[in-house]
């Protein structure tokens, strides 16, 4: 197979074959003459696809195996590896050749993998497998499912209890998860090799959290440890055992619970369908395999969850599922699957391909029917829809996430523009909001009164002051009424409040919809004709680079006055009510810093204003986003006007790179792999490029105004290496998304780490 590149599968055909003809189900059940004539059949499979006899010269044996490690080194990775290692004067590679000890020696040989603790959940208990009269191949290919390694007491108690001696011993010298394996050769173990665990990340949450109560390492050695780039999967969806219930579906069987996490989709037996059917039909698939392989691995990559019927805990399917965070059911070994017939049987039921199934990966049951998926424990825990005490999960998440809190310096908030959302993020540990998108509250939500997005056309089709303030005076209760809901909901931490952003032709239906034009007409009860020659008037190039951020309100000021109004009463309301609100206005897309202090001038004039009329002042922020190169590098001139700076990376990065954010989907993966970019530069931020500006920026913003507080608002915000970089460079804070305060909280621990 390795060596000599003859297919797998050619020889399992064979295999197969004489099992099916002598009736048995495993390969030990095979006598003498059964192996001799597989050998047969796998020599004339070698002469197929060779062309040679099989060698059996040991040397020419040996000089085989060695090509194909040779060979194996030459994909890219190791390419680039072999050139690290001539720069550095270490020419040429090795191949160890070994002696070995054999499990497959008789029913008193025998091989394993173990884990000293539970590499899918964490569960502080040996774990692992073994099958006597085997080899290694036999576990990791999942031609045989292997046994629990506690039964190993009842075939060989002696090497049982050595293997928990160096279990503790391993563990306690390594200070982390082992992944062990070993060898039992006519009676005595040998192990072959230890090192740390690959887990899921429910697993390192738990092992983390349990080790430091042990004792075993600290707190910093548990933040360090945890991979960012997997945080985000403890709040994976799960089954809803409820509707499991209600509806009486019971498990057609059990596999082993793999890979975490419940997923629900349509049979679909083959990778490539699997890819096809969620790329073009948009469709949610669950892969069913009797085994999996390399090959599978865009199928893998697509499916909701993965079901094999054969392997175990170490097979390919687990491991990779385990690794992409996909929920997986191995070896569920009652499963027949029939891939030419394209069925899957199991407890007299036949499944087609395209039926419904759902596999919940914490606990290996598989169900013959479609189940709701629901939030994780931990989200249900923070949303206030299970208390602690029923969710061990949600417990050490929460010891867990107190000891990052304790390690880092930089602060984290969210973007969020409801109180909803606002109210989740706080509940994710976000300790204000970053960015406020006030243009989305201009368009009408469900379960709001409608008349937002209305008000705005309004605004926008007004031909004079007069008649875009009358559509304006309709919107400020609406706006005030939105921003006392994110006050209250955040509960004194503060508020970058951004005002209105977009280009105005999106609040606007388009040519290739006029019947949206006709609409709006008819509600505004203006000609059509009117719509279509402002639609046409407001139609830009480049209109990200066009008329929008501060740009507008520098031409229409009463739009700044509004929202500036609407933030300030709302603010005075919030407090004047005994409640505590934080505002800090902020104006996007500023380039020059007079656009700035012209915006600021006019932001001050109204606050003044509403001052006066209230008879009350409270504390509040003007400050910029940095979106704009030109403010970047201009901006210790903006920093004597601003309070604050908030880094629109996602502009910033357009305008620095060229990349316009909506439409280079189409060559950046492609500049990724090539590896003109690291990362895909919208998602981690650009360091050199992008970051160099950011640097500059801030050591200028800081000499022009030493307490000027700095974070960032783009997409990167969320993003763990871009976190770091935050960090490095001094930042007060970083904001993202409510789901991804979490994952910013550990990232900030482990920079200030
Ligand atoms: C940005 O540009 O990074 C930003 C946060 O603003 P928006 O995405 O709304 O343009
Ligand atoms: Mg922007």
């Amino acid at each position: 197979d390795v060596a000599l590149e003859v297919p797998h599968h050619d020889f399992e055909k064979v295999l197969d074959a004489q099992k099916h003809k002598r009736k048995v189900k495993n390969d030990t059940d095979l006598d003498a003459s059964d192996l001799r004539a597989v050998i047969e059949g796998y020599l004339k499979a070698v002469k197929k696809h060779t062309g040679a006899d099989f060698p059996t010269d040991p040397r020419a044996q040996l000089r085989a195996a060695i090509d194909a490690v040779l060979r194996s080194w030459n994909n890219d990775r190791c390419v680039k590896y072999r050139q690290l290692n001539d720069i550095r004067g270490l020419k040429g590679t090795a191949v160890n050749v070994q002696s070995m000890v054999y499990g497959n020696m008789g029913i008193t040989s025998g091989i394993g993998v173990c884990f000293t603790r539970n590499p899918a959940d964490g569960e502080n208990r040996f774990y692992g497998e073994y099958l006597m009269n085997a080899q290694g191949e036999d576990v990791v290919a999942g031609i045989r499912t292997p046994q629990p390694i506690s039964d190993l007491e009842k075939n060989d108690a002696h090497s049982y209890h050595q293997l928990l001696d160096v279990r503790g011993r391993l563990e306690q010298h390594y200070k982390d998860m082992q992944d062990i394996e070993f060898t039992i050769q006519e009676g005595k173990l040998y192990i072959l090799q230890t090192r740390n665990g690959k887990r899921t990340v429910f697993s390192w949450l738990r092992t983390c959290v349990e080790m430091v109560e042990e004792g075993l390492i600290d707190e910093k050695t548990a933040v360090k440890r945890m991979p960012a780039g997997e945080f985000n999967k403890l709040f994976a969806p799960i089954l809803d055992s409820e509707d499991i219930k209600k509806r009486s579906i019971k498990p057609l069987t059990r596999g082993l619970n793999a890979s975490p996490g419940g997923a629900c989709g349509q049979i679909v037996f083959h990778s490539a369908e699997a890819e096809k059917l969620v790329k073009e039909k948009k469709k949610k698939v669950l892969l069913v395999r009797i085994e999996t392989s390399p090959e599978d691995i865009g199928g893998m990559a697509v499916a909701q969850g993965i079901l094999t019927a054969r392997g175990g805990m170490t097979s390919h399917a687990a491991v990779v599922a385990r690794g992409m965070g996909c929920p997986c059911v191995a070896g569920a070994s009652d499963l027949q699957i029939d891939y030419a017939k394209k069925t899957l049987t199991v407890g007299g039921q036949k499944f087609k391909e395209g039926e419904q199934i759902a596999i919940d990966g914490f606990t290996g049951d598989v169900y013959g029917a479609a189940v709701s998926v629901k939030p994780s424990e931990i989200v249900q825990v923070l949303s206030g829809d299970l208390t602690e005490d029923k969710s061990l999960l949600a417990r050490h998440y929460n010891k867990y996430m107190a000891m990052v809190d304790r390690l880092r310096r930089l602060k984290v908030r969210t973007n969020s523009d409801t109180p909803k959302d606002t109210d989740m993020a706080v509940a994710f540990g976000a300790e204000g909001i970053g960015l406020c998108r006030t243009e989305h509250m201009f368009f009408d939500l469900p379960g709001q009164k409608p008349g937002r997005v209305l008000a705005v056309r309004e605004m926008i089709l007004a031909e004079t002051e007069k008649d875009r303030r009358k559509a304006l005076a309709k919107l400020l209760p609406m706006q005030r009424g939105d921003f006392v809901g994110i006050f209250k909901a955040l509960a004194g931490r503060p508020a970058t409040i951004r005002l209105i952003d977009p280009p105005l032709h999106e609040f606007l239906p388009q040519k290739d919809n006029p019947k949206g034009q006709r609409a709006v007409a008819r509600e505004l009860k203006i000609p059509v004709a009117k719509v279509a020659a402002k639609v046409e008037e407001l139609h830009e190039f480049n209109p990200m680079l066009g008329f929008r951020g501060c740009r507008l309100t520098v031409i229409y000021p009463e739009i700044l006055e509004m929202q500036v109004r609407a933030i300030i009463e709302a603010a005075i309301q919030v407090i004047a009510a005994g409640g505590a609100a934080e505002p800090e206005i902020m104006i996007p897309l500023i380039g020059h810093v007079r656009e700035y202090e012209i915006c600021r001038q006019q932001a001050v004039a109204v606050i003044e204003e509403v001052f006066t009329k209230k008879g009350r002042r409270i504390p509040y922020k003007l400050g910029t986003m940095i979106e704009v190169p030109r403010a970047a590098v201009t901006a210790g001139a903006i920093a004597k006007a601003a309070e604050f700076f908030s880094f629109g990376t996602n502009d910033l990065t357009q305008m620095t790179c060229g990349f316009s954010r909506d439409d280079s989907g189409r060559f950046l993966p492609r500049y990724v792999e090539l590896g003109i970019y690291d990362y895909e530069p919208f998602a981690v931020l650009d360091q050199e490029g992008v970051g160099r500006l950011i640097r500059m920026a801030v050591e200028e913003g800081r000499a022009a105004r030493p307490d000027l507080k700095i974070g960032i608002c783009g997409e990167h915000g969320g993003d763990p290496k871009t976190v770091g970089f935050c960090h490095k460079v001094g930042f007060d804070y970083v904001s993202c998304s409510p789901y991804r305060v979490p994952v910013a909280r550990l990232a900030a621990a482990q920079a200030a780490l």
